[in-house]
């Protein structure tokens, strides 16, 4: 089987291993654009991992829900998994030392199915209870690149703005699938977005992270602009909201 992606709108993907492990990233399913959450979420009846980049609201989002229901354990930094479970109720049992890692460190995961390694991001990571509560600390952001056995490796960025040692995330595992924010505002924007795709070098390149709330204003369209001007090799997969894509092997 191929590896299948979903992009449920900002930054939240499901990916479906060859070997059908199910692995959610920032799944914040009931955002402003997509529809019909509530049925997916009912439908998410076998989760093995939750992953996610920062505390932010718009990316640990469905988290708890979902991983109280299918027993997902969630994959996070140290500070960021502690946060998590004290202040927003994961189930700890669901996130001890065997998925809790930190920056330049991988963990084999799900017997060798799956690798993952945190790798910096350039943002802030604060959890909230809700919009009105303090902030409070869950650590360094991070991206994260996900090795897949028999499948490709995919670097997601988190939220980032550009910096220089993007490239040497690729010096260790070449990235097949780069999905990179560009909706500008609290993140990069295009322009950013491609000079971080030229960085990296993937093979593809999926935006995510944009047209969320009107101040997301990049646009795939720009961003493909943006691409084209610097010359990348990466191809671009404009994906819909909702949609599953198949991603060939490394
Ligand atoms: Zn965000």
């Amino acid at each position: 089987m191929e590896t299948q992606l979903t992009w449920y709108g900002q930054s939240a993907f499901r990916i479906v291993t060859p070997a059908g492990k199910v692995l959610l990233i920032d799944p914040w399913l009931t955002n402003p654009v997509f529809e019909g959450a509530k049925e997916e979420i009912a439908a998410l009846a076998h989760v093995d991992l939750i992953l996610i980049t920062h505390g932010h609201s718009d990316h640990v989002g469905d988290a708890v829900e979902i991983g109280k229901r299918t027993r997902a354990k969630l994959v996070a930094t140290f500070d960021l998994s502690a946060a998590i479970v004290s202040a927003l109720g994961y189930p700890s049992e669901l996130a001890d030392i065997e998925t809790t890692g930190h920056m330049g460190g991988t963990l084999t995961l799900l017997g060798g199915e799956v690798a993952v390694t945190f790798v910096p991001a350039w943002h802030g990571s604060g959890v909230s209870k809700d919009e009105t509560a303090p902030s409070i600390y869950a650590g360094n952001p991070t991206g994260l690149v996900v090795a897949l056995r028999g499948g490709p490796t995919i670097y997601h960025t988190g939220d980032t703005d550009l910096f220089s040692d993007m490239a040497l995330v690729s010096r260790f595992q070449k990235i097949d699938t780069m999905l990179v924010c560009i909706g500008d505002h609290f993140t990069m924007g295009p322009a950013r977005a491609a000079e971080a795709v030229k960085l990296v070098g993937p093979r593809e390149v999926i935006p995510m992270h944009y047209g969320t709330f009107p101040v997301l204003t990049g646009t795939p369209e720009a961003f493909e602009g943006e691409l084209k001007r610097r010359k990348s090799k990466a191809q671009l997969r404009v994906m819909k909201i909702g949609e599953t894509i198949a991603l060939g092997a490394g």
